[in-house]
This record gives structure tokens, C-alpha cells and sequence, in this order.
């Protein structure tokens, strides 16, 4: 045990249930992604509006509130735990509960505890995320170019992300770096970002755009079917499929010219809803069991109404019984609408 998490606290919440959770398709339910915040220090344009209606501060559950829903789904077999947003790292004193959740992987009851992040804050907060328990990070990265980096993140800082990678890489975080797929702007740049990640180490991971909120473009401009950008890559590079899994939705293949891994998601060309394990908890403790749909479940009410765990427990059973097949997102001009209006922010990555 790091001497730097200190004494278990409540030790009845480190104790895992074998059982894991099962869905009316069969899946059991074994990673929770929570998003802490719904706030962030970038606007990436496919991502939020520029001027965003944040939830009120104090709609938000505390820290220890979160620590409890996140402890009582690990007692409900919950194996890989991944902290999102809006920015993870932006919420305050948000280190506490990675060193609270830490504690479950130091004691074996928790596989992974992982944070996906944009990096503007990473510098100051590698080695401790390192500390916690955590061994592996993505890092959501659109392009290489600083210029190009600020249109796309609106309020972004190139080099202050780079600083972030680079203190992460030194207090042995893994990194697999991200990348939305656009249309007229980083498609013929993957080739580059994928020598980069693969030279230092790094996965890359590129992701389909999915109509999720108002923004202030229409996404068709900017969607890229990943089928098309493998035809593009497979010009130049020859990628093999791997097995390789990290309990996501990616599908990998080795690069042989890199020797680096590039992963795939694609919502939209072909969903991986038959393989889905995942649920997404808000920062005010509402559960959505599918990325794309709009049923969730209020945790928040269970979780207040009493110190026990009981009606907690019941009210995830409850909307894991409610978790859906899949999704279905369609993106093309004639649906002028998202399909779910909520951002990405809301449930994070
Ligand atoms: N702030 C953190 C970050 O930047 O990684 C975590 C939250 S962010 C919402 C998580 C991921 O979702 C990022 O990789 C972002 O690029 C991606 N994302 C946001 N909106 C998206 C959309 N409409 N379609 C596909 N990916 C999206």
C-alpha cells in the first residue's frame, strides 16, 4: 500500500460483491464512467457551444456523495472506474476523490481506475494521479498544430497540454491519446498524430463524431465515417487487427510502419452496443445506461434518503433491468436535430 493513501477508512466499502450486475441482454455491467463536472476549461466546437448553461454549483453531489455511488457500484461488481467530464481535473479538490477510489485498486477490489482529460491541467497533477493508483490516462488531442489546436478548442493552450503529456510520461502514466475525426480539419493530419503517439510510446485512438447537443455548426460538415479514413490510412500504412481490449469500445490494429496500436470507435459505421459494459453516472447522480439514449435513473434520491446503502443498491438494480440493446445515432442533413440534447459534457467520453 503507498503510504501516501493513508489509513482505509470505511473499510466495508473496499468489500466487492462476486456478482457482477447483468443486463436484460445478458452483459454484465462491469465499468462505470463518471462525469465529475459538467464544466471545462476548453469549447471544443463539436463538443459544446460557446456560450453553455453550466448546472448550478449546487446542484452537483459532493465529493464524498460521489465517492459513496462510485464505492457502491464497485461492491456491485464494478471493475474499471473512469473519471470524465466536462474537464475532470477542473473540479475542486477533485484529487481527494482519486485518492478515495484509489484505495479500491490498492485493495484489489477495483482493476482499473482510470481519467480521460483534455491535459491543460495534468502538469500540476501527474505524479499524484500516479500516486492514487492510477497507471493509464487518455488525453483528447485533435491536432498537432497550435494554431489549429486554439480554432478547434476555442480557449485551449497547445503547449500547456504538451507540458501536460510530457509530466505525465514522467511519472509513468501510460497515455493513449484521443482524436475526434473531422472532415476538412485533422483528416489528413492522423498520419502525422499517429507517428507522433506511436514514437512516444502512446496509442491513438480516433473517434467518430456523434450528434450529441446544439452546437453551433452542423456536425455533417465535419462527420468522417472512420471507414473511409482507414481507406485513406491503409494508402500509406498497413494495419493488421489485434485482439488487443482495454474494456472500451475501441477495435485495434498494430501499425507496422509505427509499430504503434491505433483503435477505432465507431458509433455510427458499426456500434458496439452487443459488447457494451458500461454505465455513465452525471455529476448530480443521475445514471444513464446508454451514451445515446435518453433514459436515466435518479441515484441521487436513493443515495440521500438514507446512510444505509440498501436503497441505493435497489435503485441501481432497478436501472440496470432498464439498460437498453444500443443506440442508434444517425448523422446526415435530413436530421436536423441531435439525437440526444444533451452534450457530451453531461456524460462525458
Ligand atoms: N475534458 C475531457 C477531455 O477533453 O477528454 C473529458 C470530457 S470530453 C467530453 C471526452 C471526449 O469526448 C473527448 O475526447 C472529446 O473529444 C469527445 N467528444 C466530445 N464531444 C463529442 C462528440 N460530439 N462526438 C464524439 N466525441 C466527442
Amino acid at each position: 500500500m503507498n503510504s501516501f493513501l493513508g489509513p482505509v477508512g470505511k473499510t466495508e466499502a473496499l468489500t466487492p460483491n462476486s456478482e457482477p450486475m447483468i443486463d436484460p441482454f445478458g452483459r454484465a455491467v462491469t465499468y462505470l464512467r463518471v462525469s465529475v463536472t459538467d464544466r471545462c476549461d476548453f469549447r471544443c466546437t463539436y463538443c459544446m457551444s460557446e456560450h453553455m448553461t453550466f448546472l448550478p454549483k449546487k446542484d452537483l453531489l459532493t465529493l464524498e456523495e460521489l465517492n459513496r455511488l462510485c464505492s457502491a457500484f464497485i461492491q456491485k461488481g464494478v471493475r474499471k472506474l473512469r473519471l470524465t467530464g466536462g474537464e475532470p481535473l477542473v473540479r475542486k479538490n477533485i484529487m481527494e476523490l482519486v485518492r478515495n477510489l484509489g484505495r479500491h485498486v490498492y485493495a484489489g477490489t477495483l482493476d482499473e481506475l482510470t481519467l480521460t482529460t483534455n491535459g491543460s491541467q495534468l502538469a500540476r497533477n501527474a505524479e499524484e494521479l500516479y500516486d492514487c493508483g492510477v497507471r493509464r490516462i487518455n488525453v483528447s488531442l485533435d491536432t498537432l498544430d497550435p494554431v489549429k489546436f486554439k480554432q478547434i478548442t476555442r480557449w485551449g493552450d497547445f503547449s500547456k497540454v504538451m507540458k501536460g503529456i510530457d509530466a505525465a510520461q514522467k511519472a509513468g502514466l501510460q497515455i493513449k491519446l484521443n482524436a475526434v475525426a473531422l472532415k476538412d480539419f485533422n483528416e489528413f493530419e492522423i498520419p502525422e498524430m499517429m507517428r507522433f503517439a506511436h514514437g512516444r510510446g502512446m496509442d491513438l485512438t480516433v473517434i467518430e463524431t456523434m450528434p450529441m447537443g446544439e452546437i453551433e455548426e452542423d456536425r455533417t460538415d465535419r462527420y468522417l465515417p472512420l471507414s473511409q479514413l482507414r481507406t485513406q490510412l491503409e494508402e500509406q500504412f498497413t494495419l493488421s487487427d489485434i485482439p488487443y481490449k482495454t474494456g472500451g469500445p475501441a477495435r485495434y490494429f498494430k501499425v507496422t510502419e509505427t509499430g504503434g496500436r491505433l483503435g477505432f470507435i465507431t458509433p455510427l459505421t458499426h456500434n458496439f452496443c452487443e459488447s457494451c459494459n458500461r454505465v455513465r453516472l452525471t455529476c448530480t447522480g443521475t445514471l444513464y445506461m446508454c451514451l445515446g439514449q435518453n433514459d436515466a435513473a435518479d441515484l441521487r434520491t436513493a443515495l440521500r434518503a438514507s446512510e444505509d446503502d440498501g436503497l441505493l443498491s435497489n435503485a441501481i438494480d432497478e436501472a440496470i433491468l432498464r439498460k437498453p440493446k444500443g443506440h442508434d445515432f444517425i448523422i446526415d442533413r435530413t436530421h436536423k436535430r441531435p439525437a440526444v440534447a444533451r452534450h457530451m459534457s453531461v456524460t462525458g467520453g
